[in-house]
């Protein structure tokens, strides 16, 4: 067996833990990669193991605007593909960058722990068809995804029909001859809704509070991709945002949408105008936040009351790292806190990988974090200048990379950056890094 004292242990395969293992490669650092699937992709191929996708998902964010720069889609790949189409994507990426081999598939991390004090190394534990292993390895790369521990909200009162979270959905005939009540109105549950409306025999979405709503489309184009070139400040963003999402949405209010009680860009958009379409239609009835539930019948804090065969919970993940003890990752609330979400204050044997949300920030943006890790991984190697800089500046205290914006206060939002600061941060490290190496 190889010696794995010089190497990093990186879990996961998902476009994140690929975009690791490249720039790894790339910059000559050791590591071997584990998988608990049999295949890359992650979360983009269904029969993950740890998967959460449905059949008729797509990207919410256009192609262009979520590929990594250096791996373009195909020209005949729809612009919002299909998780089929991704996971044919990743599965090229990671043959073109020679990927595989880096990785143990099938294999399970199930404990890592370090053996003494930073840069003593790691004991690493998985799990294979021919039983438990453990190794020593100099550290650790977490990117396991963000999007497969379900937070499943208690429901006061009891449900005599079928009760499921979104992570459990997979096609619209669940749906088959069904009253269904979809519990939160993201993007998943958006999206769900449109199958259930199509598939069910009535569809109702319960929301809690209210979104701001983004067509796909704007002028014929992607609408993610309209205004790249031109950087707004936030109150004009909003106001120019604001305008046209009144052209292209209207008033969702007026088919009984909660009003968002925050700004535009102080929670996730949702990215979906078929649930207004088909709310303007009468196919999709919205409700108030639950009050209690009495068998089949549903009661809401409005007062109303409604029977339903099948709930669907679209109400979120939670982040979770059944592998490592809580104190190791620096928790602040809902999330670990570390630097530009990924590196701990006081030890640069242990990364967290795509534990990061922005409105669009794409595979490319996470390939950033990526490339700074390694980067600086590398830099500490050569003793540059530059990586004791951020060694330093990390272990001085850092907030998050909001840009000053008031985010709502939901465990979701509790990794979520501004694209604009959070690229800004990263990229000026890359930069540094790099200079540092080339000196
Ligand atoms: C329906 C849906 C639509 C989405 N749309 C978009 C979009 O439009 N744009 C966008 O940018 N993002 C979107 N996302 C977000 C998505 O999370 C990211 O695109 C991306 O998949 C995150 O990659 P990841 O590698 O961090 O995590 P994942 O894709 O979840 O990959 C994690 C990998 O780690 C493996 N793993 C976990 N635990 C272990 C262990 N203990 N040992 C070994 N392996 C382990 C898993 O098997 C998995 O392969 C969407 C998500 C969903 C569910």
């Amino acid at each position: 067996m190889t010696d794995t004292r010089d190497q990093f242990a990186l879990i996961g395969a998902g476009p994140m833990g690929l975009a690791m293992a490249k720039v790894l490669k790339e910059q000559g650092i050791a590591f071997q990669g584990f998988e608990l699937h049999s295949d890359v992709g992650g979360l983009w191929d269904i029969d993950g193991p740890k998967s959460t996708m449905y059949d008729t998902a797509h990207l919410i964010s256009s192609k262009r605007m979520t590929e990594f720069d250096d791996f373009p889609m195909k020209d005949d790949t729809a612009e919002y593909p299909s998780h089929r189409e991704l996971k044919g994507y990743f599965k090229d990426f990671a043959k073109a960058f020679d990927l595989y081999e880096q990785y143990r598939f099938n294999t399970e991390v199930t404990r890592v722990q370090p053996l003494g004090g930073p840069g003593d190394g790691w004991q690493v534990c998985w799990r294979d068809a021919d039983g438990d292993h453990e190794a020593e390895f100099a550290g650790v790369m977490i990117a396991n995804g963000t999007l497969s521990e379900p937070n499943m909200p208690a429901f006061p009162g009891q449900f005599d029909g079928e009760l499921i979270h979104s992570s459990q959905y997979r096609s619209p005939n669940q749906f088959d001859g069904k009253r269904v009540l979809i519990v939160g109105a993201g993007n998943s549950g958006c999206d769900i809704a449109v199958d259930a409306i199509h598939h069910g025999t009535s569809c109702d979405l319960s929301m809690r509070r209210g979104y701001y709503f983004v067509p796909k489309y704007v002028f014929g184009k992607p609408a993610d991709t309209l205004g790249g070139a031109i950087k707004l400040p936030m109150w004009l963003k909003r106001k120019v945002d604001g305008l046209i999402l009144s052209w292209f949405v209207g008033n969702p209010q007026k088919y009984g949408f909660p009003k968002p009680d925050y700004a535009l860009y102080e929670s996730h958009p949702v990215v979906n105008s078929l649930v207004l379409y088909h709310a303007g239609h009468g196919d999709l009835k919205i409700r108030a936040d639950i009050e209690r539930i009495d068998g089949k019948t549903v009661h809401f804090k409005d007062g109303a009351h409604s029977d339903y065969d099948m709930i669907l919970a679209a109400t979120g993940y939670k982040l979770h790292y059944p592998f490592i003890d809580r104190d190791l990752l620096n928790w602040q609330g809902d999330a670990p806190h570390l630097y530009l979400n990924a590196m701990h204050p006081d030890r640069d044997d242990l990364f967290v990988l795509g534990m990061v949300e922005a409105s669009g920030l794409g595979w490319q943006g996470r390939h950033e974090q990526a490339e700074m890790v390694a980067r600086y991984i590398k830099g500490l190697q050569n003793e540059a200048p530059s990586a004791k800089e951020l060694q330093q500046t990390k272990a001085a205290g850092f907030h998050r990379a909001t840009g000053g914006m008031n985010y709502v206060k939901l465990a979701r939002m509790a990794y979520y950056v501004d694209k604009a600061t959070y690229r800004k941060a990263v990229t000026d490290w890359i930069r540094k890094l790099s200079a540092g190496a080339k000196a």
